[in-house]
């Protein structure tokens, strides 16, 4: 079958309401998901949204004349509505009996997710109108409404609307890639151990794919242990020894030693230069910092300091 899409609006002056979120987003978001959907299910698609328009007329009218001259077979077009704040739910406009046969079963499939029925509506929109072949107009849902801005996601919407339009096909998600348990633990390592792509970097996703972000990050450590940053068995498994000591075995690190990437570990975590030896610089930003989190302040990093920097 053949689909013209038409994302409301996104034709200045044709511009959409603006609530909570802007309708113009909203409906590239849905439009966007609906397109690829309906074309992964080996539909064809024609999308109607013209690139400009130098009136809202024209931006209407452009709509329909790419729907007529591809001779889709069902045309849709997608809207969010906007009233008072307090009104929510939604709604599918149709303008012919053709055109209702698809109103009706695409808001079955969004009502689904929970929105509030407003029924199928009857009325000569202009798109509808000047469409020679069946349409629809989805007011998917209000932007100036919390509860369905809460609700929406783009995703489920394009799906809802997918299956409504196809008599029930709905595209089937992708497999995931392929997550590799080794790299999950390194990213929970790196998140427990607060080190990051980049110094003010955020944690982790911890997917099990070595992307650059868990790559660098990985370096970073290695970096912090004074570990070869090489790929080498070697190194790895000297980056995973030390892991293991801080995180598992919870070394005990007393002044005046030296311990190697744990206590480097500690002193980037403290930002104390790091030597790798338990000196005074180390020592007292210890102290400090167990005072500063309610420990025994006795220099000694043990189960209850390594508790409290790496929980
Ligand atoms: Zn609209």
């Amino acid at each position: 079958m053949k689909y013209g899409i038409d994302m409301g609006h996104n034709a200045a002056p044709d511009t959409g309401a603006v609530g909570i979120k802007k309708e113009d987003d909203l409906t590239i978001a849905v439009g966007t998901r609906v397109i690829s959907q309906l074309q992964a299910l080996g539909h064809q698609v024609v999308n109607c949204t013209p690139k400009s328009a130098s009136s809202v007329m024209d931006s209407l009218s452009k709509r329909c004349s790419t729907a007529n001259a591809n001779n889709v077979d069902l045309f849709v077009s997608i809207h969010f509505n906007s009233y008072n704040g307090r009104t929510s739910g939604s709604e599918v406009w149709y303008a012919s009996n053709s055109g209702k046969k698809f109103a009706q079963p695409v808001l079955t499939e969004i009502l689904k997710l929970g929105y509030v029925n407003r029924g199928i509506k009857e009325g000569n929109f202009y798109v509808l109108a000047h469409t020679d072949m069946p349409s629809i107009l989805v007011e998917c849902c209000f932007v100036d409404s919390a509860d369905d801005m809460k609700r929406f996601d783009p995703d489920q919407m394009a799906r809802a609307i997918v299956a409504g339009v196809t008599g029930g096909q709905t595209a089937t998600t992708p497999p995931p890639a392929p997550s590799d348990p080794e790299i999950v633990k390194l990213q929970q390592a790196l998140n427990r151990l607060q080190v990051y792509a980049t110094p003010t970097g955020q944690p982790l996703a911890a997917d099990g794919k070595l992307g650059p972000q868990t790559n660098q990050a990985k370096q970073r450590l290695k970096t912090i242990f004074a570990i070869s940053p090489a790929e080498t068995e070697a190194s790895n498994r000297a980056m995973w020894e030390a892991i293991t000591s801080i995180t598992v075995d919870r070394v005990v690190l007393r002044p005046n030693h030296g311990y190697g990437p744990a206590v480097r570990y500690l002193q980037f975590r403290l930002s104390v230069p790091p030597t790798g030896l338990y000196s005074d610089a180390t020592v007292s930003a210890v102290l400090a910092y167990q005072k500063a989190q309610g420990l025994a302040a006795d220099g000694v990093v043990g189960p209850a300091t390594w508790g409290k920097l790496v929980p």
